[in-house]
């Protein structure tokens, strides 16, 4: 634009450059509802149709007039935002309010607390830490217990009311009976012991997940790209295909440790086999979003359910983009029968206004002393926890309309996907997802009749090119699901008309009739 001209760019000006080359360089002068506007030519408003929706953020839409409205009453009435390490009613009523609606939804009959963050990421990085800290004090209260387990054969053998059988000691390669024995053994037990518990904690999480770019979880975000730079700087992942029953119980085995204590038998002393926490937690979205909108199976949410339960691993449940009543429930998981003993949420949590995320957890899981090591300057602020609660407002009113509405709606915008589908089976593969996060997966397009189109899908930037013309030729804002470039994501509000969807079809339409060759014009680009 003429207001940058000539001026150095430095916000980030290689992501300019990368956005400009797939035609995506918009700029957007005002947002409301289900749409974005940009400055014509001539001076007037152009609007485009945002099917990206902030990436989940704004279920409620841009701007909701409810939640700008409020919003500039906290601030014309001197609300404190920022007033750290003070009582926070609002924060207490925003907990509260979650909670009910949590377990009215799941049925749970455990309070769940709230840990307050500012981002998603931010949100399962806590979720992370917390995990980590419960795992480091059950291992803690594991090898107090072994090391007591010690103390007491030590009293008993020295003073001859208990005896150590050869097999024990022979099974550790103690050899030389005599006083140092039991000491030379004990001494072995605690080597091995302290080397199993020293191993760094493992998180598990499905293979086309997306938990954050921050230090922690990016290592559990599948994306090479995003992941590997990163790898030394965190704790590692082991990634679980989908649908292949079995082998979640193999990584499981492979990951096992187990401690050894002694205990007294009869005036025997027997070795005791301890399995220690090496798997931190397991880490899931019900739905994918940034792995190309990808709902869990029901089958294998019961195989995580079992084999964590197994293991004690807590479950957590990222909900950061499927909640919220995206899907028509306010959890995803709901309806696939996942338990979570975590959950996190943001993105629609902020109403598209406020920055604000959340750690829910479980009550038998929950740490009490989390909180004394975890905060955040700009968490739980008094502005963002009121918006919150005007969001769940708006969510629950009318006996929780905007949950129906989004379920309806999905329907409806799933059906023209469909439709288009059908007609073009040979663009695309696939069309899924539940409620108001559904994708559209292209077929390998590498093949293409039209050389451009061919080109872009071998370099893996097919769903950038399509993004592009959807933009540039129909108005249409969308984005391929950051690790799965080749599905298109569709997350609108509630606020989508039949003319949204209308305008969405007749672009697809288009889009697909070009990529099939069948018209004899170019793609709209740059
Ligand atoms: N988890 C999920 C499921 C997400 O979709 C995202 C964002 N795409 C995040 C975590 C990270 O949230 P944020 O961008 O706010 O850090």
């Amino acid at each position: 634009s003429n207001a940058s001209a000539g001026r150095p760019q430095l916000a980030e000006p290689h992501l300019g450059a990368v956005l400009a080359s797939a035609g995506l360089d918009a700029e957007y002068v005002r947002a409301e509802g289900n749409h974005l506007y940009q400055r014509g030519e001539d001076g007037r408003e152009v609007a485009v149709v945002d099917y990206a929706g902030g990436y989940g953020s704004l279920l409620l839409g841009h701007n909701h007039p409810a939640i700008t409205a409020y919003a500039q009453e906290l601030l014309q009435s001197g609300v404190p935002v920022h007033a750290q390490f003070s009582l926070h009613p609002e924060a207490a009523e925003l907990a509260l309010a979650l909670d009910g609606i949590v377990r009215r939804e799941t049925g749970d009959t455990e309070p769940f607390f709230a840990v307050f963050a500012n981002t998603g990421a931010e949100a399962n990085e806590a979720a992370l830490k917390h995990a980590e800290m419960d795992r480091g004090m059950r291992l803690g209260a594991l090898l107090d217990s072994v090391r007591s387990g010690f103390d007491a054969v030590r009293d008993a053998v020295r003073d001859g009311s208990a005896t150590v059988p050869a097999e024990v000691f022979a099974r550790f390669g103690v050899d030389a009976p005599g006083p140092a024995a039991l000491d030379m053994l004990i001494g072995r037990l605690a080597a091995h012991n302290e080397e199993q518990a020293g191993r760094p904690p493992v998180f598990l999480t499905p293979e086309g997940s997306f938990h954050g770019k921050l230090a922690g979880t990016v290592q559990l975000t599948h994306n090479e790209g995003y992941r590997a730079p990163f790898r030394a700087l965190a704790a590692q992942a082991r990634f679980v295909p989908l649908d292949r029953p079995g082998t979640l119980r193999k990584i499981v085995d492979e990951e096992r440790a187990t401690l050894f204590g002694l205990v007294l038998e009869d005036g025997r002393v027997r070795l005791s086999e301890h399995e220690a926490p090496v798997v931190c937690a397991f880490v899931l979205e019900p739905i994918q979003g940034e792995g190309g909108i990808r709902e869990l199976s029901a089958e294998f949410v019961q195989e995580i359910q079992d084999v964590c339960a197994e293991i004690g691993a807590p479950v957590v449940v990222d909900e950061i983009q499927s909640g919220m009543g995206r899907t028509g429930d306010f959890l995803a998981s709901t309806r696939l029968g996942l338990r979570g003993d975590y959950y996190t949420l943001a993105k629609s949590l902020g109403g598209g206004l406020a920055k604000i995320s959340v750690l829910l957890v479980r009550a038998s899981r929950y740490r009490g002393e989390f909180e004394l090591v975890h905060s955040s300057t700009f968490a739980k602020d008094g502005f963002s926890n009121r918006v919150a609660l005007k969001v769940l407002e708006l969510l629950e009113a009318d006996g929780g309309a905007a949950y129906r509405k989004a379920a309806e709606l999905g329907d409806r915008l799933l059906a023209m996907l469909g439709a288009v589908r059908e007609d073009f089976p040979e663009v695309v593969k696939d069309v899924r997802g539940r409620g108001l996060i559904l994708g559209l997966e292209f077929h390998d397009q590498s093949g293409a009749p039209v050389p451009a189109i061919a080109e872009a899908a071998r370099a893996g930037l097919f769903g950038y090119l399509v993004a592009g013309h959807l933009l540039r030729g129909h108005r249409v804002r969308t984005f391929p699901t950051a690790s799965a470039p080749e599905t298109l994501r569709f997350e609108p509000s509630i606020l989508l008309s039949d003319d949204d969807i209308a305008w969405l079809e007749t672009a697809l339409r288009d889009t697909c009739d070009i990529v099939r060759g069948g018209y004899r014009r170019p793609l709209a680009l740059p």
